[in-house]
């Protein structure tokens, strides 16, 4: 590739960004086209799990991102009942990799990624929507067009597979931010209560706050679970154990939001002409993955790195694709199958607690796979 290309990022999600930020200091001219308020993305928290730290930590943000941000011990499933149904511990798998899991606020982490990108030379026009026309005039004007428009309505995934839709996969998640005293729960840890075909997961972010998800299959766009409030929740709930209860009396009405889930089918391209998609553009999968902003983060590091060596578009965007697809199908087809076990009726998760099954060291390999660790020459502090 030239030394100096001229790259248009369209979308600033987590992909987005931290390939802006990588490019940028490379010495690329980026310019990053978000449809919304810049850091006005949707979502209430993400849990970055140790392949994400490690990409954070080789950007250079990671100790600004533990500032804002809890480590939990344990990810532990109960039952609508209370009962211990499986668990992960979390510490162990952290030791494993050498990075910590840390849990944090979408608006925190957003945050730290557009604060970074305000010390480069990124241009950023946001309130700006690509349509494809305008799409067609950038991928003329630029070297190279990163498709970085998530999962629902990616244009850019439209012009490089145009058949290719979200798919609604038959559940709805609630998501809300609670703010509680801090003696309401016991420790930092994720905790996912499930059964009956529903679930209510819990995730600290510090000794006051949580984020969290409700979640239940319903037909897309019911009316019920659009204008859901707390306290449709709170009835939905009703006889589920106490910290349930309670996050939900302390969640704040304005968090509250329906997502009705989406995920895509893999697609077999991921690149057109000089487009590429990136990150949930490429490969959404389903919450249940909990990898998604993970793998945002994987895909921005990885196409960085090769930019630096491909001798051609073509040559990166193939490299791209092979370093990357096998690992997120796998990520898209886990997701599907949680959900399945979780909300198809008669799910009996108890009898199949999926993932939390697997041990630390399974997890530890898969969640590494693909990293290659050279973070000394690409790593830059933003002090
Ligand atoms: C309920 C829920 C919980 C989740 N929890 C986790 C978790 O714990 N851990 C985890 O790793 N992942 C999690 N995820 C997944 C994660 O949020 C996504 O995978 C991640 O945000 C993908 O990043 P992205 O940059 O590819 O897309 P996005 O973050 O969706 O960003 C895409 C951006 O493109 C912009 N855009 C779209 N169209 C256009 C256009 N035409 N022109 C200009 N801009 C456009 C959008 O406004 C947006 O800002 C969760 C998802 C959901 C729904």
């Amino acid at each position: 590739m030239r030394a100096k290309n001229n790259i248009a990022i369209i979308g600033a999600g987590v992909a987005g960004l931290a390939f802006a930020l990588l490019a940028a200091r490379q010495g690329h001219s980026v310019h990053i086209f978000e449809r919304r308020q810049l850091g006005k993305q949707m979502g209430a928290g993400v849990t970055l799990w140790p392949n994400a730290t490690f990409v954070l930590e080789a950007m250079g943000l990671l100790a600004q991102i533990r500032t804002a941000a809890c480590q939990p011990h344990w990810l532990r499933r109960f039952s609508p009942q209370g009962d211990n149904i499986g668990q992960l511990s979390v510490t162990e798998l952290d030791k494993l990799i050498g990075y910590p899991s840390l849990t944090i606020l979408r608006r925190d982490l957003m945050g730290i990624l557009v604060g970074a990108l305000a010390k480069t030379s990124v241009k950023i026009t946001d309130n700006h929507a690509i349509d494809a026309d305008r799409l067609a005039v950038l991928s003329q004007q630029y070297d190279l067009v990163i498709g970085a428009d998530g999962r629902m309505h990616s244009m850019a995934r439209q012009y490089v597979a145009p058949t290719a839709r979200a798919v609604y996969q038959g559940f709805v998640n609630v998501i809300g931010i609670s703010q509680y005293p801090s003696a309401t729960l016991n420790q930092p840890d994720i905790v996912d209560f499930c059964g009956n075909a529903q679930r209510f997961g819990i995730v600290p972010v510090s000794n006051n706050q949580c984020y969290w998800a409700a979640a239940w299959p319903t037909p897309l766009d019911c009316q019920d679970a659009l204008n859901i409030q707390q306290s449709g929740l709170a009835k939905r709930f009703a006889h589920w154990p106490q910290t349930v209860r309670s996050i939900l009396n302390f969640a704040q009405p304005d968090s509250i939001k329906p997502i009705f889930v989406h995920d895509i089918e893999p697609l077999t391209l991921w690149h057109r002409d000089n487009v590429l998609l990136l990150g949930d553009a490429a490969h959404a999968s389903l919450p249940t993955s909990g990898q998604g902003a993970c793998q945002a983060l994987e895909d921005a590091w990885i196409l960085a790195e090769l930019l630096q060596n491909s001798p051609g578009t073509a040559t990166l965007f193939n490299n791209f694709q092979s370093r990357r697809q096998s690992k997120t199908t796998e990520i898209q087809r886990m997701g599907r199958q949680l959900a399945q076990a979780l909300f198809s009726p008669g799910s009996k998760p108890e009898q199949k607690p999926v993932s939390v099954a697997h041990s630390p060291a399974r997890m530890a390999a898969f969640y590494m796979a693909g990293l290659v660790t050279n973070p000394v020459t690409a790593r830059q502090t933003d002090e």
